[in-house]
């Protein structure tokens, strides 16, 4: 048997750690093969400390938030991590970067994928990067895309936690407990070292989707107890026997 996948399509460098580095520690510990795709390392956008320091420059900001973003990685336990630097504020996908995209989903074979919140007003890179991971999900899946390939499944989209929640039309239907390994997320969190303001406010983010958790298990009748778990919103309906 083949072994389990998944892919996570990251708009800048350090979102995947946020939005979703539980899931992928956890997934990792379950023997699960996780590909990590960064289209930008958020070098305009998202590196203010950075640019804060004198005489900084755009390939210092970059290599350094490569370098934050592979040992968040190695924290996680990230199968593989590629990184398109495809520039970001705005981030831009030509066809060549879309098929280069179809190419890694081919290549994984994904059994789920994450990536952004479809509608964020503040951050555009993150909802493009929503509709473009749709997009070239549905290539992916097109037999006259260069045939001969194998082609790809029907696998779930999960829609990660954006910033500032109740303004992005995000809404969760999937609470994943993360306490199993939330040390390894704290811990791939602090290797952002620019971006130290958000560390604490991703714990309580953590810590809320945790109380959702257990209220969705089974309520005041007693829900299983979570400490830290995150949210997702799946797109594809699922597919059961039984409910
Ligand atoms: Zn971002």
């Amino acid at each position: 048997m083949t072994k389990k996948t998944a892919l996570v399509v990251s708009a800048h460098s350090a979102d995947f750690v946020w939005r979703c580095g539980g899931a992928i520690a956890l997934h990792s510990q379950k023997d699960v093969d996780v590909t990590v795709v960064c289209l930008s390392y958020g070098e305009r956008g998202e590196s203010a400390k950075l640019w804060k320091q004198a005489g900084m420059t755009l390939d210092k900001v970059k290599s350094e938030r490569r370098r934050e973003a592979e040992n968040a990685a190695r924290a996680l336990d990230v199968h593989d991590i590629q990184f398109f630097d495809l520039g970001d504020y705005p981030l831009e996908m030509d066809r060549a970067a879309k098929d280069r995209l179809v190419d890694v989903m081919r290549a994984v074979q994904p059994s789920f994928m994450m990536t952004h919140s479809k509608y964020d007003p503040y951050n555009t890179d993150h909802m493009y990067v929503s509709q473009w991971t749709l997009e070239c999900r549905a290539i992916a899946q097109a037999w006259g895309h260069n045939p001969g390939q194998k082609i790809l499944g029907a696998p779930q989209v999960y829609l990660f936690e954006p910033h500032q929640t109740e303004q992005m039309n995000w809404k969760p239907d999937t609470f994943l407990d993360i306490t199993p390994v939330w040390e390894k997320k704290w811990a791939a969190i602090q290797c952002m070292e620019g971006q130290e303001h958000l560390w604490h406010y991703y714990r309580n983010v953590a810590e809320n989707r945790a109380n959702h958790f257990q209220r969705n298990s089974g309520g005041q009748s007693g829900g299983r107890a979570a400490k830290y778990a995150e949210g997702f919103e799946s797109i594809f309906p699922r597919t059961v026997d039984e409910l």
